[in-house]
């Protein structure tokens, strides 16, 4: 599948040093969250230094830049642009520097309706460097700071001027500091490693540096971390209602992520049973579409008694630097990613279960390369409901004219992918998947009805 999440970001607060090195470990194991650009600032006796660029994190930092950025608190950040493009001044943390200090700022989420606060402040005199979402968060809280006496104050006050998806890191002199939306649409985590404090986007990230996970943040919560000691503000958290990206469960995050109190895993594997409860099918194999459909090919393999098997291999050297061929090409492109086991599949009847299914086009060459590799039937499953509504919070599910379900019925797309049968999770399953979550959901992509109202 081609959706893809924002931002993945990361901070620490650990007055023993090393901050860099842990920001970088923690970022790696984000990397699934964003692959085009990345980046750490660092405070080191309230200096700040920072380093980002165009590229994995991998490839952006090396032992010597890590050495040169140690410090006391570090912010780091990875990016998949859906907003601002790819250019290196979109990446993050953003940095910048005003009369009351400095500040870094690691965003993930996008806002809605900021034309009218970008005016406002071009009205009053900002010149902005970058088209990003981002840029603007960090400004309002640099104009807060100077009408207030604390950087946590300056957070809490901008907050109330944005609507919209962020989950944000933002570093001062003294301070790191993390914060939520009032709607809790993206995930942010924290927990401590000793006495060190942690914030991340996903518990896979406190787990790669070993450290305990703790709590997600609330909606409209704000933390902040001074040393070793931990505040909490709620000041933002009264009348915020938890809506929490579902899709996160389905595709975005890793499947060794817990995600307000629900393993990843565990709800693509409920998705997988309730799937083969609401449509089962008589066949031989069940097989998953790596990485995100494995999980929930498994709950249905358990559900509904048929043998879980491998029957296609990733390529897992796909990266960010593989060009994608055009339209005509783009069987070429699953072929490389995607490959057929043929001993899995000659001779067998298939249920395969992908996380989703956007413009039909992938699904379509999945369901020909079965069909090539011996597959008597194919029967695609997908573990989300069909995509009706773009999403508008930090993801790049696109306009209704390219989702395929928008377009046509389940039986007309079932023909055009050259399937034996389709079937989709229904709605009504899709809330039972985090049974664990202490949070409700947005599912505006899946219903075309928001947490928020649109202009
Ligand atoms: S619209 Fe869909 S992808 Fe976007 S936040 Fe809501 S559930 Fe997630």
């Amino acid at each position: 599948m081609a959706i893809h999440e924002e931002c993945g970001v990361f901070g620490i607060s650990d007055p023993r040093g090393d901050c860099a090195r842990t920001a970088y470990y923690g970022l790696y194991s984000l990397q699934h969250r964003g692959q085009e650009a990345c980046g750490i600032a660092t405070i080191n006796d309230r200096e700040l230094s920072y380093h980002k660029d165009v590229g994995l994190v991998g490839e952006v930092f090396t032992p010597e830049l890590l050495h040169q950025l140690d410090g006391t608190m570090a912010v780091g950040h990875v990016r998949y642009a859906t907003t601002g493009g790819t250019r290196r001044e979109n990446a993050q943390p953003l940095t910048l520097k005003y009369v009351k200090g400095t500040l870094a700022l690691a965003h993930n989420g996008n806002l809605v309706g900021t034309q009218e606060l970008r005016t406002g402040f071009e009205y009053r005199g900002a010149i902005f460097q970058t088209t990003t979402d981002s840029e603007l968060i960090a400004y309002a809280i640099a104009q807060e700071r100077l009408r207030c006496g604390s950087a946590e104050e300056a957070v809490v006050r901008a907050m109330k001027l944005l609507r919209g998806a962020y989950s944000l890191i933002v570093m001062s002199p003294q301070k790191l500091i993390a914060a939520r939306d009032p709607w809790g649409f993206r995930p942010l985590c924290m927990g401590r490693r000793g006495d060190a404090v942690i914030f991340a986007s996903e518990s896979c990230a406190l787990h790669a540096v070993g450290a305990q996970y703790e709590r997600e943040l609330e909606p409209g919560e704000v933390v902040v971390a001074e040393g070793t000691q931990v505040r909490s503000i709620k000041e933002n958290c009264a009348g915020a209602s938890s809506h929490m990206c579902i899709f996160e469960y389905i595709y975005f995050a890793r499947p060794d992520s817990d995600i307000c109190g629900q393993s990843v895993h565990e709800a693509r594997r409920l998705a997988g049973k309730y799937l083969a409860r609401e449509s089962a099918v008589d066949a031989d194999v069940v097989i998953g579409v790596p990485d995100s459909g494995l999980d929930a090919a498994m709950g249905y393999a358990e559900e509904s008694g048929l043998p879980y098997v491998i029957g296609l291999v990733k390529n897992r050297y796909i990266g960010r630097t593989f060009i994608t061929p055009g339209q005509e090409s783009r069987e070429q492109a699953v072929r490389i990613k995607l490959g057929p086991l043929r001993s899995s599949i000659e001779g067998k009847r298939v249920v395969v279960i992908d996380d989703s299914i956007v413009r039909g086009t992938t699904s379509r060459q999945i369901v020909s390369l079965l069909r090539e590799a011996g597959a008597t039937e194919v029967h695609m499953r997908s573990s989300a409901p069909p995509f009706i509504a773009p999403c508008y919070f930090g993801t790049d599910i696109p306009d209704r004219e390219q989702l395929i379900a928008c377009q046509y019925t389940v039986d007309e797309i079932r023909d055009m992918i050259g399937a034996d049968s389709l079937a989709f999770l229904s709605l009504d399953a899709l809330h039972r998947i985090a049974p664990d979550a202490k949070c409700g959901f947005c599912d505006g992509c899946f219903t075309g009805k928001y947490p928020i109202a649109l202009d």
